[in-house]
């Protein structure tokens, strides 16, 4: 164990999916992990200030489960243990969509769960917590990172107490999972770098969400629903998702005003979208907790792969890299396949010279297959007018692919699986260009 080791200390900023993931990811390769979280960090899977998005619908997608399952194994045992809900991918969760009210429900051969966010996270922090070589610490915020005076290597971070006292902490490699990465980019600054560029699509969504006691009369056709309205003109949507404790969490959005943020004015617009069934489901069952709302404006990428000389030292990951439109559930399954990829990364054999200077390059540059996929996905948003950003220039045919593909997908339980693959990133989005796929969605976009 001892010769495989890289550094003495690695410091990891942020205790969220992508923080505990990542320190999951590197605990081998350091004498030492610390993370430093600005929250409380509570023992109950209880929300906190510093993930406010953790009070709405968090999808846990396939591949997100398995990366989990490999960077922790017994996760998904765990998770069920924790009062995870298991759903049959293809059926248990009703879909409708514009000419398919519902899709056709089919079991697809794998089993995934429903869980709120704050269990899926305390899941993950109870197995980081047993892992002997990492410290989590909780009320520590991290002000600064540090660097060599001739910028080019990451010495450690400076951070404050609860007791408002200031600390300088070592490390050879410092990992920004900060959400915002706003240190990483203050830390540019300051050497007078180059901030990487950005690629953005602009959706101003707004997200409200209420927790509901499952009713004993509640349909067994379905555990649970997801409604979308018809683009371009209609953009509310609902997603209502089983949770631990007999509950339902529902999430409504659309890209326009702030939602109401009382009961009343919830449960009307649940029944302004456009199939009834999540409206029927909820109307006279019992809010739990009161509304959260949330906004939305941006799917941002940051292209830190475009760089020249980053400090050496330094690795941001999760949302401080690339945050999705939330509607797709993507943000945690990357983070944990990120992790995956630098844990990787380390141990891939025959690595000479200085492992961690060769770190960061090596992510940003191999991440880039990974994000392809989901960022691909989130270009879906221009289908609606008032989309801010660069449209792809062949969008249109990609929206007429698209439907074409879904009405094969309706028809052909191995195309709709194929779907579900790529819609959970178990596969890449460039699975559709087989050529014998293709010449099918064709005929079907010819026929159209
Ligand atoms: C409304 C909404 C709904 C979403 N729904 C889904 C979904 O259905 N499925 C899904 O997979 N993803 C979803 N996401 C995305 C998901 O929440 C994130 O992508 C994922 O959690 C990874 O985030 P992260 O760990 O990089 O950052 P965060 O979750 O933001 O965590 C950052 C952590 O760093 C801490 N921190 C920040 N600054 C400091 C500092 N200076 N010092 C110490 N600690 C600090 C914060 O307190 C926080 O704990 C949703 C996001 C939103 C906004």
């Amino acid at each position: 164990m001892a010769s495989t080791l890289i550094g003495k200390q690695a410091v990891v900023i942020g205790a969220g999916m992508a923080g505990l993931t990542a320190a999951g990811a590197i605990a081998d390769r350091f004498e030492h992990v610390v993370v430093l979280e600005r929250d409380t960090l509570p023992s109950e899977p209880t929300h906190r200030a510093g993930t406010p998005q953790a009070r709405h619908v968090h999808a846990l997608l396939l591949s997100g489960q398995r990366a989990l399952g490999e960077l922790f194994p017994g996760f998904e045992q765990d998770l069920a243990r924790a009062g995870a809900v298991p759903l049959r991918a293809g059926l248990d969760v009703r879909v409708e969509r514009p000419g398919y009210d519902p899709f056709p429900q089919r079991d697809l051969g794998w089993s995934g769960y429903a869980a709120s966010r704050p269990t899926i996270e305390r899941t993950v922090r109870r197995r980081v917590e047993g892992h002997a070589n990492i410290t989590l610490r909780q009320r520590c915020q991290v002000k600064e990172v540090l660097v060599s005076p001739d910028g080019t290597m990451v010495t450690g971070v400076r951070c404050v107490n609860d007791d408002g006292t200031s600390e300088t902490m070592a490390a050879d490699l410092v990992v920004d999972a900060s959400g915002r990465g706003a240190l990483t980019l203050a830390l540019l600054r300051s050497i007078r770098r180059p901030l990487p560029e950005e690629t953005t699509i602009g959706i101003d969504l707004h997200y409200a969400t209420c927790i509901f006691a499952i009713p004993d009369d509640a349909s067994t056709d379905w555990k649970g629903v997801m409604t979308f309205g018809e683009a371009p003109q209609d953009s509310r949507g609902g997603l209502m998702l089983p949770l631990e404790g007999n509950r339902w969490m529902v999430t409504v959005g659309h890209r326009g005003d702030v939602l109401p943020g009382d009961t009343e004015g919830f449960l009307a617009f649940a029944q302004s979208l456009r199939k009834p069934t999540i409206y029927n489901a909820i109307r006279h069952t019992k809010c739990l907790d009161g509304v959260a709302r949330y906004g939305f404006p941006e799917s941002v990428r940051r292209h830190f792969e475009r760089l020249d000389g980053f400090p050496r030292g330094l690795l941001p990951i999760g949302d401080a890299i690339c945050r999705f439109n939330p509607v797709y559930g993507q943000g945690m399954s990357v983070a944990a396949l990120e992790a995956c990829l630098l844990k990787q990364l380390l141990d891939r054999p025959g690595q000479v010279g200085d492992p961690i200077a060769g770190l960061a390059p090596a992510f940003f540059s191999e991440m880039q297959a990974l994000i392809e996929t989901p960022w691909s996905v989130a270009t879906l948003d221009f289908a609606f007018p008032g989309t801010r950003g660069q449209r792809p220039a062949d969008f249109d045919i990609t929206l007429k692919f698209g439907m074409a593909l879904n009405r094969l997908a309706a028809e052909d339980p191995a195309v709709h699986r194929l779907t579900i693959e790529v819609q959970h990133l178990l596969k890449p989005r460039s699975v559709y260009r087989d050529p014998n796929l293709m010449q099918r969605v064709f005929a079907k976009m010819a026929a159209a």
